[in-house]
């Protein structure tokens, strides 16, 4: 098993940083080699070596209706055969706009860049532009991307301000990033009175997806906007991967709750290089040219990536059955994924909202990044290469949230499911 990618594992740490273009590929959680993918179809993935997975990372999220959608490819051909970039205007970009704004209520204004990170970064820019103010809250456990601001740990005892989490972070950078607990009110209000007319904004993933799936608890997010209006703060919603995925107008739409900026990523393009942060026309209206915020990118609104993610969207636009599906299957899971470890005896907590599932090995309830630390570590390890060997590829890590894609069908379901049966017997063997 894995001789191919084994060998390509050992080229590539030669000549690449740890072997890889993003750390959580290289398995470091789980241990053992990373799977090197040649192609993939649907939920089915196949490996250099040519054995097929049933695919639950999705590319992290964008492949909410399966690798190689047949209208994003077309998409794509069509575009490339007509330029890659202009760097110049498009009407593929006005196009995405409207529809965003059309699917996504709160979002007066919208602008492209190339990935998540760009997208938070950029945020929390025009927010302390906006407010003119620098210190910004954002909580444990959540994850915005790389940029400087967001690689902060919180800070200990009565010391709230931040410290580096990363070399190369500077003590300044850190000293403007507070952190309160998720799903914790009272912690975000202590540090809006103590840093009282400081904070420029709120930045929150409104359903945490990178410590494991773990949905916001009744009356925080409305509690949150409620804080920000209060505090003069802007209420960010990381949606990079909620938006589009957990209701077509992503957490907004689904909890009822909007935010003054917005971020996206992953599914707005379809599997291409995108990111976008959009919000309120007020506040948006302070990026460049019309405001004084500088943000800019040469590959910004690049057309293929456009088309990709429009012709995704406008097919999640024109069928919201979609999400009625993905949440049928999602449950689906769930329930077979609960059955087999109450056979099994094994202490697990799943939670779950729309077509993002979690499975923490822990009796408690997960709530927060202390509840989600609670997740025995060492048998999730064991379980994740069990499913692997047993045809299932789960997101190398306790700490991520799993995606569903409409390309699971009720078979492959019962297939994972009969696999978790088999891999948690061994796992605890
Ligand atoms: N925000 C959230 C919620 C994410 O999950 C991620 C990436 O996983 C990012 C931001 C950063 O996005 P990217 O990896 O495209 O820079």
């Amino acid at each position: 098993m894995l001789e191919t990618s084994k060998k390509l594992f050992e080229r590539a740490q030669q000549f690449i940083p740890g072997g890889v273009n993003s750390p959580a590929r290289a398995f470091k959680s789980v241990g053992g080699t990373p799977v090197f993918f040649e192609k993939a179809e649907g939920s089915l993935l196949t490996d250099v070596d040519g054995k097929e997975y049933i695919d639950y990372v999705g590319s992290w999220g964008p492949m909410i209706l399966g690798h190689a959608y047949e209208p994003v490819i077309e998409a794509v051909r069509e575009t490339a055969g007509r330029s890659t970039s202009f760097g110049a205007p498009t009407e593929v970009e006005v196009k995405m706009a409207e529809l965003v704004r059309q699917m996504v209520p709160g979002v007066d204004k919208i602008r492209m860049v190339n990935s998540g990170t760009e997208a938070c970064m950029s945020a929390i820019r025009v927010a302390r532009g906006y407010t003119g103010r620098d210190k910004i809250i954002k909580f444990e456990g959540n994850y915005h991307g790389h940029g400087d601001s967001f690689l902060i740990n919180a800070g200990s005892g009565a010391l709230t301000l931040g410290q580096p989490s990363s070399p190369g972070v500077t003590k300044g950078t850190a000293q403007d990033t507070l952190t309160a607990d998720f799903n914790d009110l009272n912690s975000v209000k202590q540090l809006l009175n103590e840093y009282e007319g400081e904070v420029a904004a709120i930045i929150v993933e409104p359903v945490a997806g990178n410590m494991g799936c773990i949905p916001p608890k009744k009356g925080f997010l409305p509690g949150l906007r409620e804080l920000c209006d209060a505090h003069d703060v802007v209420l960010i919603f990381d949606e990079v991967m909620t938006g589009f995925r957990i209701a077509k107008g992503g957490a907004q739409q689904r909890y009822g709750v909007t935010a003054d900026l917005v971020t996206y990523g992953k599914i707005i393009g379809a599997g291409l290089p995108v990111g976008a942060f959009g919000g309120r026309r007020e506040v948006m209206d302070e990026v460049s040219p019309v405001g004084p915020v500088y943000q800019a990118g040469t590959l910004s609104g690049n057309p293929l990536a456009m088309a990709a993610g429009f012709a995704l969207l406008s097919e999640l636009n024109k069928n919201p059955r979609h999400y009625d599906e993905l949440e049928e299957k999602t449950t689906y899971l769930f329930s077979g994924l609960k059955e087999v470890f109450e056979a099994h005896e094994v202490a697990a907590s799943i939670n779950r909202v729309g077509s993002m599932i979690s499975v923490f090995f822990t009796g408690e309830e997960v709530i927060d990044f202390r509840t989600a630390r609670s997740t025995d570590q060492r048998l999730f390890k064991r379980f994740f290469h069990e499913m692997l060997k047993n045809g299932v590829y789960l997101p190398p890590s306790p700490f991520e949230s799993w995606f569903l894609a409409n390309s699971h069908t009720e078979l492959l379901l019962d297939d994972t499911i009969a696999a978790a049966d088999t891999a948690i017997a061994s796992a605890l063997s």
